[in-house]
Formats: structure tokens, sequence, C-alpha cells
């Protein structure tokens, strides 16, 4: 990835905790890394092929000398979704806000927090039970997920009874689809997603065994993984009508269905 910094400029802001921060203001120092993929102006020397520093230093302006609130954390996280929405192109941001004169007694140079936020993109993650309380499993799986911060607008298929495919003598499955955007790295959330697994599995502790839930993801983005612990889009998707069936349902996103004729086999629930 190429990188473009500006950094170190300075603000007016009135972001902080106590009254006369908000009242007096003081000032606020800012740097951005915005990383792009390889970018095009380096080889076509055209202003259009690169991002618009004075726009991002604008818009950078603008949300740290209007804000109001009370921590610099979130006035990193406005920043960044600030930037990230200024072009398209801009893949990952990192912002560092720090406040020299913060009013705390002592001998520093600077307090600041530095955030890393990527683009969000739209993930489809598989779920399928076939142990316990299946819905519930499913149910509480999708509630987990819900639950990570970082994830957002869900979109969720109806779930479905499929008949299990390979090891025959086990009880029925019901699979499901769920959509939702995420600036989580696919890494991180694949193990953010054992986590939930594991969480499922404890409660049922006494009947270890089989799995009661199982999480996979099946798209990020368009983003192609090809590694042992993390193979996106998911290897087999589009022969498992279990997941292509259920996908129909996540709507308004751009995903190309196979054709599948095996839909009829599988009953709505
Ligand atoms: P399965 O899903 O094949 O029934 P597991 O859930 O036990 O089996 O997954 C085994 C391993 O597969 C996981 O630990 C994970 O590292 C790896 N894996 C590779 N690609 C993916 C993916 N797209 N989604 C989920 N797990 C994946
Ligand atoms: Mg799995």
């Amino acid at each position: 990835m190429d990188k473009i910094t500006l950094s170190k400029m300075e603000f007016e802001g009135h972001t902080g905790c106590l009254d006369f921060e908000k009242v007096d203001g003081q000032k606020f120092i800012v740097s951005l890394d915005i990383f792009l993929d390889r970018i095009k102006g380096c080889y076509s020397d055209e202003l259009a092929d690169t991002v618009d520093y004075a726009m991002i230093y604008e818009e950078v302006k603008k949300i740290v000398t209007e804000d109001k609130g009370n921590l610099i954390e979130c006035l990193a996280q406005k920043v960044a979704d600030g930037v990230l929405k200024t072009d398209g192109r801009i893949l990952k941001v990192i912002v560092n806000i720090s406040k020299p004169e913060a009013p705390v007694k002592g001998i520093f140079e600077t307090m600041a927090v530095t955030i890393e936020r990527r683009r969000k993109e739209f993930v489809v993650l598989s779920l399928g039970s076939n142990l316990g309380d299946r819905e519930a499993n499913i149910l509480a799986a999708e509630q987990a997920l819900k639950e990570l911060s970082g994830t957002e607008d869900f979109r969720y298929a109806s779930i479905y009874e499929t008949e299990p495919v390979g090891l025959e003598d086990q009880p029925y499955f019901l699979n499901t689809c769920v959509g939702f955007y995420t600036d989580i790295d696919p890494f991180e959330l694949l193990d953010k997603i054992h986590v939930i697994e594991n969480d499922l599995m404890r409660k049922r502790e006494v009947h270890w065994g089989p799995r009661t839930i199982d999480i996979d993801i099946i798209f990020y983005g368009d983003e192609v993984i090809m590694k042992p612990e993390l193979t996106v889009p998911h290897p087999r998707w589009y022969l498992r009508s279990f997941v292509t069936v259920p996908l129909r349902d996540i709507k308004d996103v751009d995903i190309e269905h196979p054709d599948d004729k095996e839909v009829s086999l599988y009953r709505k629930r």
C-alpha cells in the first residue's frame, strides 16, 4: 500500500471533559497516515489520480474546530470517518490527535490518542447448527456478532432446515446467512468468530461433541485471501445450497448468485 501523510496540523478545538475546555478552547495537533492501493498518480502525474490533500485538510479542520464532545478518542473516530468519506480510494487511515496543553498538572510533551480505521467492507457469514436448540444457537451467534464493536447495518436471511451434507448420520441442520458492514480486519474477525463459537459451545459442555454452531466467512468485500487459516471467498460456497439459498435473502448487496437448481430442496421455516 502507498501512504500519504498530513502531519502536525494545528487547530483550535473545544473537545474536552472540563467545562472551561469547551468554552476557552485549546491547541489540537492532528496527524494522518492515509493508505491507498498503488496510487495511479505515481505514473500519470495527473491531479485526479491521487487524493485531494486540501479537501482532506478542510474536512479535518471542520471536524476538529466544530467538535463539542468530551473525548479525543471520539474526536479521532469522527476524523477517521470523515477522512474515509472524502475519497473512496482511501483504504485505511491512522489518526493521531494530541492535546499538548491538556489540563493535567505535571510536565509532559503532549497527551495523544492514535487509532487505525479501515474502510468498512460488506461481509457475509454462513451460520449453521445441528445440535441443541439450533434456532437459539443461531440467534445467539447473530446477537454476539451484532454486539462486536465495529459491525453495523445488519442484513439477515431466513433460517432454513437442511439435510446434512457429507456425513449423513447426524441431525438436520438449521442454516442461515448474515451480512453486515465492518472495519474489523478479516483475521481479527475470524478470531472473534472463534470466540463466539467457543462461547456457544461452552454452554453445552455436558454434551460435548459435535458443534452447536459453525460460522464461516463467505465474503469479505471483494477481498481474496488464500491462507490456510482463512480462505475468502469461502472455497466451496457456491456448491453448497445451505449457503447459496439463504444468501438470496441478503438484499441490496451486489452478490453474484450462482444458478442454483437445488433451491426447492430446502424448506423455509
Ligand atoms: P468447517 O467450517 O470446515 O466445518 P471449522 O469451523 O472447524 O470447520 O473450521 C476449520 C478452520 O477453517 C478454522 O479454524 C479456520 O481457520 C479455517 N478457515 C479457512 N477459511 C475459512 C473461512 N472462510 N471461514 C471460516 N473458517 C475458515
Ligand atoms: Mg467453520
